[in-house]
């Protein structure tokens, strides 16, 4: 299978996230033991201090083993020169995407702002991955309409919506085009009714592995091991863990 979103250690920032510091191989042991091939790897330090340093880190930590981690980076888009920081996470680091967090950075996605970031995205063939699911910044109807201000642009609701917006970003997801939604920490009550109602091939799954203190990232098995709980076809089952994500990598340039 394919975790749409994981994270990397956290190095520096000590934070209500936790996290830990671990070497890729440590990850690389979670993932064998979980089933997981390919992980999508986003920002941890990075989501307190949206730096080129943190891209430049989580970089050296995909590059460890390119066919199995996909790091996606990230930048404050009100912050001068983000345009050419996601311009060089694709073209210097080699990364497949850029995660976005509105409701942390505090910016909306109805900013004017992130439109030269996203263009940057679209020309590398990159995918755009963006927290949601918390008010009033990162719901999935701003992101929806971040997507269509963007057609060519692939965004990924990164939670499903979490708690509060659930029913919304099923909405939004079978609305627009370009709008994918990845389960990761939505409640298995919504992953239920959104998994019901979606197009089976825009729906992906993560498990937030990385943000524990522990290295073995149990919390991640256990999200895993609740999908048997979902009551889903195996070929929902397939399309969500290998087809979909597997197509969006593909996109981006990732090969096996
Ligand atoms: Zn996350």
């Amino acid at each position: 299978m394919i975790d749409f979103h994981t994270h990397a250690p956290a190095w520096r920032t000590a934070s209500w996230l936790t996290g830990a510091t671990f070497g890729p191989g440590a990850f690389l042991d979670f993932m064998d033991g979980a089933g997981v091939e390919v992980a999508v790897v986003l920002a941890h330090d990075g989501l307190f201090d949206p730096e080129p340093s943190a891209n430049d880190e989580l970089a050296a930590f995909v590059s460890a083993h390119p066919a199995r981690l996909v790091g996606y980076g990230t930048v404050h888009p009100r912050r001068p020169g983000a345009a050419e920081e996601a311009r060089r996470c694709f073209l210097e680091l080699g990364l497949g995407g850029l995660k976005l967090h509105p409701w942390l950075h505090g910016f909306s996605p109805h900013e004017t702002v992130l439109d030269p970031v996203c263009e940057e995205v679209v020309d590398a063939g990159g995918i755009l991955l963006a927290h949601d699911g918390t008010p009033p910044y990162s719901t999935p109807a701003q992101l929806a309409a971040l997507a269509r201000r963007h057609p060519r642009l692939p965004v990924v609701l990164g939670h499903g919506g979490l708690h509060d917006c659930w029913r919304e970003a099923l909405a939004v997801t079978v609305e627009t085009p370009n709008l994918y939604l990845c389960l990761c920490g939505t409640p298995p009550y919504a992953a239920r009714r959104i998994l019901a109602g979606a197009p089976s091939e825009k729906v992906l799954f993560g498990t937030d592995a990385g943000l524990s203190g522990r290295p073995g990232q149990d919390y991640a098995v256990a999200r895993i091991r609740e999908v048997d709980g979902w009551g889903i076809s195996t070929e929902q089952r397939e399309a969500m863990l290998v087809h979909n994500p597997r197509r969006l990598l593909e996109r981006a340039g990732w090969e096996s």
